[in-house]
């Protein structure tokens, strides 16, 4: 059996690859260096994996920014905006982030970007002319395959396949996919230089496989695969598929006369069996049994019984064991976290301990390493912290009327504007405002010691009371604190809830040289004590008008954690929930009449295939409103979603019954407004007037006019003015001015009705 790997993460295990990024594109660092710390990220993980002792090793899987991206580099996918950018390397980066350059006239945006499957990485996407013409360049494939043989490594190129490229990218002009004869003479030419450097293996990445595919991607598949394989000179080619199962679309692949498939086991175990059924003898199959999409140790046994139902069925010589995805998605390595709780580390594995953990299960038994994880994995499962029976007795005991409001929506409407008095279209925001360096400094030198906790709290204090007296002057009927007191949506909440453990380092690559941390969510979750009251009790003493108590939803929590795989994902939501639940209940006993539960994650996390998506909604949903439904009719419930998509799930959101939901809407603008219109949906909503995404500042007219076209759709009565999203990435000055043209969009609106 081969250990073979799909993708080894590239940002470096003290993000390395951010930090020469950053220097690159702030001028401290040139191309040559850039490129020498690259060079050195590269060989490291190659020999990380060398040593580890792998048979197939990946090349290509490396990007400076996103592999996507390089594959339309290598296809002389370059719309004619860059084309004047002469340097590859400065065209490369305008094309991912935009370029602005006053002396030499240029200012080209970025090529859009979006999440990769359900995952957060997010790619670049590849954008096709009229009439594009495809050139194949592949400098970038072939100086890895040298680089790795250099160091003794044999490579298996990574290639993204063609029909999940173009299903991926977007063509103003037509269908992408619809240019798929046009590439694959591409594959061909590369197939042959790398069967002239003696290429064996190449791997095709060909997630989309695992989507609900129409008759058109579906013939798709056909004839590329046909063509692929009826190819005489080429490499042995291995068709990647993760995130899911094949279902319906396996057949296409094992009709591909391809030389191996790669399953994930991890996400779809049940496809074994078919897959070992209805796969050619010709094919060799690649079982993805270590999870590539979360940090926790495998179960190896169970792990091995998986391969051995392939072996017993195959024969070892067709059977590759291999990580369930790339391992882009988890962090490098564990061995460097220091401060991390003892009893959880044992329970965790990274990039570098899952390598171990394929070479263990293709074969040479490392007796050390199951006895290690078979005695993980029972302190795991037997640990007071995964269980914890109050946790357990309460979800067993949640009852339908916990799910509900006392009464409906036009009731309670009536009820809080009697409490509040609100005139039409009332103003208020997201909840954060400017984190500027100070504030960030400030939690720096408190977390290392260099303040006290009481200078902490004072400054925190002070910044909180400034902001509101600014939204006072700006003259918003609905203030928030700020969330200055928060580094981060997510990671505030689980610091402060029991089943969450933090890394130093665990940090997983979102795009470019973005990186995030997501908390681990190990063990029943529960509140031990108030987590936002104090602040929301101090905001609200310092103003007369409604402030706004702030809290991250169940849904949301989940989405951006690394999230226990002993139990379903829902269960562990509902613990959320009724931690969340008893925070709005705080929250409203001190007084905080409008409590707002963000979810911006609800929409990513949608399954793939469409069948899971009414269990999912279903679950989500509920969690909302158990978070959210033990309040009395008087307090509004708020909530915040950003990513325009909504139109499948209107039925969705409308059943979380949030009294008041803002969303971000000032890009895709009123074409989303018509879909609430159509649905009817029935509650309050805030669709943003203004981008936060830019800083440029909008005048009060246009968003006097975004108000009254949102008024000639909805209902005005049903209409709040508020921006995209929270406005923490902004500076002061801007977010004042752009407020305060906003409050008189609201006068004028009001007016003009
Ligand atoms: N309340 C959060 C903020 O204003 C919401 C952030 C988000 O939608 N991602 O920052
Ligand atoms: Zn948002």
């Amino acid at each position: 059996m081969l250990a073979t790997c799909l993708g080894h993460p590239r940002i470096g295990v003290a993000r390395e690859l951010k930090k020469a990024l950053e220097g690159h594109w702030s001028k401290k660092l040139s191309s040559a260096e850039l490129e020498a710390v690259a060079s050195q990220l590269r060989r490291r993980h190659w020999l990380a994996m060398k040593e580890a002792g792998l048979d197939h090793i990946p090349s290509n899987d490396f990007s400076l920014y996103d592999h996507m991206l390089d594959a339309a580099v290598s296809f002389g996918i370059v719309p004619a905006r860059y084309r004047g950018i002469r340097d590859p390397l400065a065209r490369y980066f305008a094309m991912a982030r935009g370029l602005q350059d006053r002396e030499a006239g240029l200012d080209v945006p970025a090529l859009e970007m979006t999440k990769w499957f359900d995952t957060n990485y997010h790619y670049i996407v590849p954008e096709l002319e009229p009439g594009q013409v495809f050139t194949l360049d592949a400098s970038k494939i072939l100086a890895e395959v040298d680089e790795a043989r250099l160091l003794g490594v044999e490579p298996r190129p990574v290639l993204v396949g063609p029909v999940t490229f173009l299903m991926l990218a977007k063509m103003e002009s037509g269908i992408a996919l619809e240019q798929l004869d046009a590439l694959l003479p591409l594959y061909d030419e590369l197939f042959a230089k790398l069967v002239a450097k003696g290429i064996s293996w190449v791997q095709l990445d060909e997630p989309c496989l695992v989507l609900d595919l129409d008759d058109a991607q579906k013939s798709a598949y056909a004839r590329a695969f046909e063509r692929l394989g009826a190819c005489t000179s080429r490499p042995r080619v291995l068709v990647a598929t993760y995130f899911g199962a094949l279902g319906d679309n396996l057949g296409l692949a094992a009709r591909s006369g391809l030389d191996a498939l790669h399953v994930d086991l991890v996400r779809a175990p049940e496809q074994l069996d078919d897959v070992l059924a209805r796969i050619p003898s010709a094919m060799a199959l690649s079982v993805g049994v270590v999870d590539g999409r979360n940090v926790w140790r495998t179960d190896l046994d169970a792990a091995e019984r998986l391969v051995e139902r392939a072996v017993r069925a195959l024969g070892e010589a067709r059977v590759l064991v291999a990580p369930s995805c790339s391992l882009l998605h988890v962090p490098v390595d564990l061995d460097v976290e220091r401060k991390l709780d003892g009893e959880v580390r044992t329970w965790l594995a990274f990039a570098k301990q899952k390598l171990a953990e394929i070479r263990a299960l293709a074969g040479t038994a490392d007796t050390s390493l199951r006895l290690e994880t078979r005695k993980a994995l029972e302190g795991r499962r037997s640990s007071p912290r995964t269980r914890r029976t109050h946790v357990r007795s309460r979800a067993l005991a949640v009852s339908p009327a916990m799910f509900q409001r006392a009464s409906h929506f036009p009731e309670r409407a009536r009820k809080q504007q009697q409490r509040f008095q609100l005139p039409l279209f009332p103003t208020t925001t997201i909840g954060s405002f400017p984190q500027t360096g100070d504030v960030r400094a400030a939690r720096a030198a408190w977390r290392a010691g260099r303040v006290t906790a009481d200078e902490y709290q004072a400054f925190l204090e002070a910044e909180t009371r400034r902001c509101i007296e600014r939204q006072e002057a700006v003259g918003l009927d609905v203030l928030v604190h700020g969330e200055f007191e928060r580094n981060d949506m997510v990671e505030y909440f689980g610091e402060q809830l029991e089943g969450f453990a933090f890394t130093e380092n665990g940090w997983v690559q979102s795009y470019g040289s973005r990186c995030v941390k997501p908390p681990v969510l190990f063990g029943d979750v529960s509140r031990p004590r108030p987590m936002t009251v104090a602040w929301s009790r101090y905001a609200q003493s310092l103003t007369t008008r409604p402030m706004k108590g702030m809290l991250t939803g169940p849904v949301t929590i989940l989405q951006w954690s690394f999230v226990r795989d002993d139990q379903p994902r829902s269960e562990t939501c509902l613990q959320l929930a009724l931690a969340l639940r008893d925070e709005v209940a705080d929250l409203e006993a001190a007084g905080i009449g409008m409590i707002q539960v963000d979810e911006p994650a609800i929409r990513e996390g949608l399954p793939l295939r469409r069948r899971d998506w009414p269990a999912y909604l279903g679950w989500a949903v509920e969690a909302f409103k158990l978070a959210t439904s033990g309040v009395a009719d008087e307090t509004q419930v708020h909530t915040h979603m950003c990513y325009s998509e909504f139109g499948d799930m209107l039925e969705a959101i409308a059943n979380m019954d949030a009294d008041v939901l803002s969303i971000e809407s000032s890009r895709s603008n009123m074409e989303l407004l018509h879909d609430f219109a159509r649905f009817r949906y029935p509650n309050a909503i805030g669709p943003g007037v203004y981008d936060i995404h830019s800083p440029r500042v909008p005048t009060a007219d246009e968003m006097a006019d975004r108000l009254e076209g949102a008024a000639g759709v909805l209902r005005a009565g049903q209409l709040w003015t508020n921006p995209d999203c929270g406005l923490k990435t902004r500076g002061w000055s801007e977010v004042e001015s752009a407020l305060r043209h906003m409050v008189e969009a609201a006068h004028r609106a009001r007016i003009s009705l």
